[in-house]
């Protein structure tokens, strides 16, 4: 198929040329045909949207999962009741107000709407976009254009002609070139069928900008958290890994400036870097594409999808991204540039967080802890600290040599080897020698977390309970994993016997015991090591965002 190429990026000049083309466009459409559109949010793959076999070939074109269903594109409000129905009078409010724009309202639909637009749900996706060339060939056409991103799924969004032509040429009947996409991300989504309505993807339209008019609006859970496997979102599209360049992305978030240093501190001559203008010149080594200034989120909103789009044609391999804060736009930007990370985010100055990791041998809490530290995070070494002691601490020394005379030598080193003997044999012997390293332990990292800067921690202690440590953690968290697991784990790890494996395990604490006395669990049946990192690491951003969404609102 020979796709063909209208170039209506000047509109002021011969109108019979320009009516001509926007009557070309609008005939592929009502005939069934596909036209990429473009809006002032992405360009769009166009259909006529109550012909479902004409948006079947949508899904073809795009290699569009079948249960993500498109948005419907109208002239104006006066078009909503013959494709809506149940209508709240908020919705003509928000429409008065913010259309032709950047706002798609999900309202429930009638059923002149096909099952293809709507993937089968009993809602659909509106909106009216701002765009002259398209408000024009959907007016010229009398239908509703149903248009998802023009992009090959999985790819960023196009937000210029070529872009839809790299992904879409020999697929579809024709491109309508209206120029650069002014905003840049596409459209703000909003669930007008709750109470009250709900963001289920931040867009063009800052979600400030809504709440001013309408009040509270909920935000949907995908917006800024991965989602857990199985779990829906409420807008399908969001449960997709959308706008991935080929190299893995890892996002900083924090003041630009921490979030420059730390992407200085991990690139390599292989690593690309996306960052705010001011930055650029600290990777000089790198290959780097610009957001535009960190002040000026509209600029990133254009940039953004362009600079993942080329890093595809870029043999890097791993791209760090400078990330917005999360007020206007940058709700959508860093949405945008988390999903394309996988959530693989590095908080380089938030809030103080401090996690505490407890669980039995095997279960995989050094896995944990590992995936926190590629977060971002500094482990906290209790026993490191306890050695440490150990040899600077003058009274608990004397506290343990008083209780185990003889472990010191002459020259006042610990024979460790005596005190293991000592209190390995006899249960109330290592009873007392925790009660002593507690007493001292705990005021000695009370000390230290209070001096910690903002970051994430995760604190390593072998007793965390027992010692009261847990009481210094913002979280405690349980590594468990089935008891089979863990047998062929440590005998794989530290070649040993099953039967001596399950004497080991035995000889500890049970997953019971740590599972009723910590905040949350963590549970290791992965295959491998790094599958169950990947699974830690979802739940630790997880619960990181939880943890600090409630320290700003006063919790905790
Ligand atoms: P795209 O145009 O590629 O950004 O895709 C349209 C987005 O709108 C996807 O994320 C869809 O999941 C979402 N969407 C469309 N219709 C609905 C609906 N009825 N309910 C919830 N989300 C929708
Ligand atoms: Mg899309």
């Amino acid at each position: 198929m020979q796709t063909i190429y209208y170039d209506l990026r000047d509109t002021k000049g011969q109108q019979k040329e320009i009516e001509d083309k926007i009557s070309a466009a609008a005939k592929i459409l009502r005939e069934g045909g596909l036209v990429g559109i473009p809006t002032e949010t992405v360009y769009g793959l166009g259909a006529n949207g109550l012909d479902g076999k004409a948006v079947k070939r949508i899904f073809e074109a795009k290699g569009r999962p079948q249960d993500n269903p498109l948005i419907l594109h109208i002239t104006g409000p006066q078009w909503l009741p013959r494709y809506c129905a149940d209508i709240p009078p908020i919705a003509y409010v928000l429409a008065r107000k913010f259309w032709p724009g950047p706002l798609t309202m999900i309202l429930k639909r009638r059923a002149i709407v096909p099952d293809e637009t709507t993937a089968g749900l009993d809602t659909v996706g509106i909106r009216c976009p701002n765009h002259p060339v398209t408000l024009a060939i959907i007016r010229e056409a009398g239908i509703p254009i149903a248009a998802p991103s023009a992009n090959t799924s999985g790819r960023p969004s196009c937000t210029t002609a070529q872009d839809v032509l790299e992904d879409m040429d020999g697929k579809i009947e024709g491109v309508v070139d209206g120029g650069a996409c002014a905003v840049g991300v596409e459209s703000t989504i909003l669930d007008l069928t709750c109470e009250p309505p709900r963001l289920l993807r931040p867009g063009g339209l800052p979600l400030e900008d809504l709440e001013r008019l309408i009040g509270h609006i909920d935000v949907d859970k995908a917006v800024t958290t991965p989602l857990q496997e199985g779990e829906k979102p409420k807008a399908p599209g969001m449960k997709y890994r959308h706008y991935a360049p080929k190299a893995p992305v890892t996002v900083m978030t924090g003041a630009p400036g921490a979030a420059a240093r730390e992407i200085q501190r991990r690139v390599g001559p292989t690593s690309g870097v996306i960052c705010f203008d001011e930055y650029a010149h600290l990777f000089a080594q790198q290959e780097v594409h610009t957001l535009g200034p960190s002040t000026d989120k509209l600029a990133q909103a254009q940039r953004v999808f362009d600079a993942l789009r080329t890093f595809d044609e870029s043999t890097v391999t791993e791209i760090y991204a400078q990330c917005p804060d999360n007020r206007g736009l940058g709700l959508a930007i860093g949405n945008r540039l988390k999903k394309a990370a996988g959530f693989h985010i590095v908080e380089t100055d938030s809030q103080r967080v401090v996690l505490g990791l407890t669980g039995g041998t095997g279960a995989g809490k050094t896995s944990a802890l590992r995936a926190i530290a590629e977060l971002g995070g500094t482990i906290i070494d209790c026993d490191a600290v306890y050695h440490k002691m150990l040899e600077e601490n003058q009274e608990l020394r004397n506290a343990i040599n008083e209780k185990f005379p003889g472990v010191f030598t002459a020259e006042g080193k610990l024979n460790r080897q005596k005190l293991g003997q000592e209190v390995f044999a006899k249960k109330d012997r290592l009873e007392q020698l925790n009660a002593i390293v507690y007493r001292f332990l705990l005021p000695e990292l009370e000390r230290q977390v209070a001096e910690l800067s903002d970051g994430l921690y995760a604190m390593d202690a072998i007793n965390l309970l027992e010692s009261g440590l847990d009481r210094l953690c913002d979280k405690t968290v349980a590594v468990t994993a089935p008891m089979e697991l863990r047998v062929r784990r440590i005998m794989a790890r530290d070649g040993i016997t099953e039967q001596y494996a399950r004497l080991r395990i035995s000889a500890q604490k049970a997953d019971e015991f740590y599972r009723g006395k910590c905040d949350e669990e963590l549970t290791n049946s992965a295959e491998t090591p790094e599958a169950f990192e990947r699974d830690a690491k979802l739940f630790f951003t997880r619960m990181v965002e939880s943890l600090r969404e409630e320290k700003r609102h006063g919790g905790v």
